[in-house]
């Protein structure tokens, strides 16, 4: 059983790259500002390699990736914790679910959901609920995904950067997948048993995930998990309006001075010219007694030139 009643005093941030590729400048930004915000709070900051989904993974990239948060000077507390590694959790997670009588198996295809949704007039890609009452006894192994049924309930919450956030889970997302039909726990449940197991606090992470917070925090409740605060950071997109991970191309990060301060500002912080640190220690230490998070950019997206 998950122990539910931690005390929880102290600010414990995190940054929890994916290792489906190096490391690139919009993920240093999610990087340098969970780092910065714990820090600057006198908190904790842990590092998280979500592999949970393996078939993503591409070898070496975790090392990549950490090798390169060192040479940028990050400095992380406790071992690196890796999803893969905590299965257990996210099943224990799921039976929890499960005996609330809110799951399902849901055996459609996404062609089948999309014609439905149509069909149907919902909002592209909600998913219309179609398998809540099939009987769930009879449907072989592995051709069906979990989902989670959601309530006409709306969920909101006071982002530290981009304010108020609300949304009613049945009519803006629908009953959603906690465990795929490839046998994969999905992102939302995993990332939820994370949090909680490292007695995460504050949330510090790209705009992209701002919509994925009313599930989760939607799971928190079911599961009776206590609720981080959120802070999303704008998204570093090209002119073209491409995010910079989705970018083959996009400039990956080696840690040098320079990034270091276009990254700080970027986030809306006043810093002095990369000339005027003696070094990256120099750099660091500015940035985390001056770290501002009411001046980061209250945008979903910032044009940054590469
Ligand atoms: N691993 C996720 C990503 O790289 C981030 C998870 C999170 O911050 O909640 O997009
Ligand atoms: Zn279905």
């Amino acid at each position: 059983m998950i122990k539910t009643n931690f005390k929880r005093k102290k600010y414990r941030g995190r940054f929890a790259p994916s290792p489906s590729g190096e490391l690139h400048f919009g993920s240093l930004l999610a990087a340098m500002a969970s780092y910065t915000d714990a820090r600057h709070n006198k908190g904790d900051w842990l590092l998280r390699i979500d592999d949970i989904d393996q078939a993503r993974v591409i070898n070496n990239s975790d090392k990549h990736i950490l090798s390169t948060l060192e040479h940028c000077g990050f400095e992380w507390d406790e071992s690196i914790t890796y999803q893969s590694q905590y299965l257990e959790h996210y099943q224990e997670a799921l039976e929890r679910l499960n005996q609330t009588e809110l799951t399902y198996p849901c055996t459609c295809s996404r062609k089948q959901i999309k014609e439905m949704s149509e069909n149907m007039d919902i909002k592209n890609g909600i998913y219309p609920g179609t398998c809540r009452n099939k009987n769930k006894h009879n449907i072989p192994k592995n051709t069906y995904a979990i989902r989670l049924k959601v309530p006409v309930e709306q969920f909101s919450f006071n982002d530290h950067i981009q304010g108020d956030y609300s949304q009613n889970l049945a009519q803006d997302v629908g009953d959603f997948v906690v465990y795929r039909r490839d046998n994969v726990f999905s992102y939302q449940l995993s990332v939820v048993v994370d949090d909680f197991q490292s007695k995460i606090s504050h949330i510090v992470r790209g705009y992209d995930l701002l919509d994925s917070t009313p599930k989760q925090m939607y799971l928190q409740q079911l599961l009776d998990y206590p609720k981080p605060q959120y802070a999303h950071i704008p998204l570093a997109v090209t002119q073209d309006n491409l995010k910079l991970s989705k970018l083959s191309h996009a400039k990956k990060v080696t840690g040098n001075l320079e990034t270091l301060v276009l990254a700080a500002q970027f986030l809306g912080q006043k810093v002095p010219d990369s000339k005027d640190f003696d070094n990256k220690d120099d750099f660091w230490q500015y940035l985390v007694t001056y770290w501002d998070i009411n001046k980061v950019p209250r945008m979903e997206k910032q044009i940054i030139m590469v």
